[in-house]
């Protein structure tokens, strides 16, 4: 049996990178899956190459800054696939892309985008999946919601422990509805699009040898298993905590 049978997973950001293997994954485990992203040519790709698979999926045009594009999408899912049960907030922007750490717009970009997008997501989805009979929501932090990296933008660090406690706010404000909310936090995995620095091979390599006990770069599909795991019942009494893909990084 598989785990997501008759059940229906948004993924945002799931046109590329981790949310892609994420969105595959749950697919692969039955259930039918939105993928909610800006990328507006890889999304339908993504798409296709579920049900190439035999899985169901369907894209939606979504920024996860804008309210008004939050409100469509679900009611689009919800229209579509007859209601929502889990909720995946991994669309984020990179802050190693910046020369000055004293950037105002990257700031307010990065908290727009990695903190409000998931409070957003939060506030619209979280109806939808109460009216389903509950179920999961997983947000995407980072190591760097942990603890700080001085080669990157603050407002990276900032906005990713904002969704940090953020999910321990959703865990006891939705419990009673049946919403479970957890956080995962990945370490060094494949640079993001708008990655800089630590899309370097010289600097990943300094970084993975003296922070990463495994000594290696995480892959996407790992994350993926932790967010499926986290979403399913396997998961059931399993609320608020944050469960870093690191290879170690966040034991040191
Ligand atoms: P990625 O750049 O490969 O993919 C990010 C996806 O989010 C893209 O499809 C992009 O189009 C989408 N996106 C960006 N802004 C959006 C917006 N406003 N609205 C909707 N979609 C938007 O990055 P990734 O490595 O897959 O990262 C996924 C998540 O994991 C992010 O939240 C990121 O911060 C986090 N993370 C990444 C790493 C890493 O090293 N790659 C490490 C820790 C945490």
């Amino acid at each position: 049996m598989k785990r997501f049978e008759g059940k229906v997973a948004l993924v945002t950001g799931g046109a590329f990178g981790m949310g892609a293997a994420t969105a595959k994954l749950f697919a692969a485990e039955g259930a039918k899956v939105a993928i909610c992203d800006l990328l507006e040519d890889e999304g339908p790709k993504r798409v296709a190459e579920i049900e190439a698979d035999g899985g169901t999926a369907m894209f939606c045009k979504l920024d996860v800054t804008k309210e008004p594009e939050w409100e469509a999408a679900i009611a689009a899912i919800v229209g579509a696939y007859g209601g929502l049960n889990v909720l995946v907030n991994n669309a984020g922007i990179s802050g190693s892309g910046y020369q000055d750490q004293g950037d105002v717009q990257a700031w307010e970009d990065l908290m727009r985008i990695n903190a409000t997008g998931p409070f957003l997501g939060t506030k619209h989805a979280a109806p939808a999946i109460i009216a389903s009979g509950g179920g999961a929501i997983v947000n995407i932090s980072s190591i760097s919601g942990v603890v700080g990296q001085g080669y990157i933008h603050p407002g990276y660090n900032a906005s990713k422990g904002a969704v940090r406690t953020m999910t321990k706010q959703s865990a006891v404000r939705f419990a009673k509805d049946g919403i479970r909310v957890n956080s995962v936090h990945p370490g060094i995995m494949p640079a993001m699009r708008t990655s800089g620095v630590t899309a370097d091979p010289v600097h990943r390599k300094k970084i993975l040898d003296a922070y990463v006990p495994m000594k290696r770069a995480g892959e996407a599909i790992e994350v993926a298993r932790a967010v499926v795991f986290l979403a399913s019942d396997d998961a059931s009494y399993i609320t608020g905590v944050e469960l870093p893909v690191d290879g170690g990084y966040l034991a040191i």
